[in-house]
């Protein structure tokens, strides 16, 4: 009998089934990974959102607190984004800031007014980029790419560089514009697909060719035009890069990129990476991003939607309530979410007898039964929903002892 008092924490997540004979979970090749966070940057891109300062700076706290990282914020929209980027600096937090700019020395110069410690300079490297929306050629972009690396290391800044449009710009042409940055002092560099358009195994090989020319550490960014923004990123780190991008929610410009929460419970259960994160912040993160944010986070949202641990079909029902692993990957609670229970004409005799006990009915089988049955007679689909208490969902459980 297993109650919402014995329930794995995620400590003891290796206890549950998760496709381990597959998953190579103790693949040691794979090294540390770091969390970098761009909600304030790459988030406030998402179309209709724009946070205030107390806004951005509680933002900031709470990754803090949780454990990321990285903290990426753009100081140069807005004399109000460079006065966030100030005071977040000087707020003193444990992860690292990155101030977002361009390529460019009075970029730059506003990170260093915030007093910026480290910066994260962007320039795009695909033709398309080049010819289109800044109509430069590759030596003059190779040229802005180094003078911007070699300005910012002049005034002792510690700096990741982005490729922009890294998955569509030519091979050899990358290959010798990450040498160039890398040999000019880039700390880091980040390879994003920019536009969602690799599949994992194409993630893959793009951190796998830079990878094979240069030592520098690696970021992934990786956009979720397709949908495959967590799984292209967790390739990128399975190809050798040690910082994933991801923002709260996963909101970012057009359909955003890869979300905080899918990739770090997939990185402690599906890759048993020990990652020094509070897990259980991330659903009160996602429902303070949904509401600074006013995009609503969509129910079916994984880990930290209302539908990632409700039950419906009776023989789920049924499973969940003699062990909740049955039926969910990690339990509600690391996550900070809660379970919850359908009743209605999918219930069956466990369900109901489960309901007949919340009421505290000291029902027979044969009584759960009849509810169930007279549950479905009512032909009205789902009923009502129920998300107990962790006392009394424990004392509901024990229905099962007796049946
Ligand atoms: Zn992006």
């Amino acid at each position: 009998m297993v109650n919402s008092k014995s329930e794995p924490k995620m400590t003891e997540i290796e206890s549950r089934s998760l496709a381990n004979n597959y998953n190579d979970i103790h693949d040691d090749s794979l090294g540390d990974v770091l969390i970098l966070d761009s909600t304030l940057r790459e988030g406030e891109q998402a179309p209709g959102v724009s946070f205030t300062m107390r806004q951005r700076l509680q933002i900031a706290w709470m990754l803090d607190y949780f454990g990321v990282d990285a903290i990426e914020i753009s100081p140069i929209i807005s004399p109000d984004h460079k006065e966030s980027c100030k005071r977040i600096i000087k707020a003193g937090l444990s992860a690292n800031i990155l101030a977002h700019v361009r390529a460019l020395p009075e970029d730059i110069d506003v990170a260093l007014d915030c007093d910026a410690k480290w910066v994260a300079i962007y320039h795009s490297v695909s033709d398309i980029h080049l010819k289109h929306k800044l109509r430069i050629s590759r030596e003059e972009a190779i040229s802005r790419s180094v003078n911007a690396v070699e300005y910012a290391k002049s005034h002792g800044l510690r700096l990741r560089f982005t490729v922009e449009d890294a998955s569509r710009a030519d091979p050899s042409f990358l290959k010798i514009i990450c040498k160039e940055i890398s040999d000019a002092g880039a700390d880091r560099i980040s390879l994003p697909d920019t536009l969602g358009i690799l599949r994992p195994i194409g993630m893959y090989n793009l951190v796998k060719t830079v990878r094979d020319v240069i030592d520098t550490p690696l970021d992934v960014h990786c956009h979720n035009d397709l949908g495959l923004a967590t799984a292209n990123s967790l390739a990128g780190f399975e190809a050798g890069a040690s910082q994933i991008h991801v923002t709260i929610n996963g909101l970012g410009e057009r359909v955003g990129i890869a979300p905080l929460a899918e990739v770090v419970v997939a990185l402690t259960t599906i890759y048993n990476k020990k990652l020094k994160v509070k897990l259980d912040m991330l659903k009160e993160l996602s429902d303070l991003i949904e509401m600074y944010s006013g995009v609503r986070t969509p129910e079916s949202k994984p880990l930290v939607g209302v539908n990632a641990y409700k039950h419906k079909a009776g023989t789920h029902v049924a499973a969940i309530i003699r062990n909740p692993a049955a039926y969910e990957l990690v339990p509600p609670r690391a996550v900070g979410n809660r379970r919850r229970i359908i009743f209605g004409e999918l219930s069956g005799k466990h369900g109901a007898a489960f309901l007949l006990r919340v009421l505290g009915l000291n029902s027979s089988m044969e009584e759960a039964v009849k509810l169930a049955q007279g549950l479905k007679r009512l032909r009205c689909g789902d009923l009502f929903e129920l998300s107990l208490s962790e006392e009394l969902e424990g004392e509901a459980l024990k229905v099962e002892d007796k049946f």
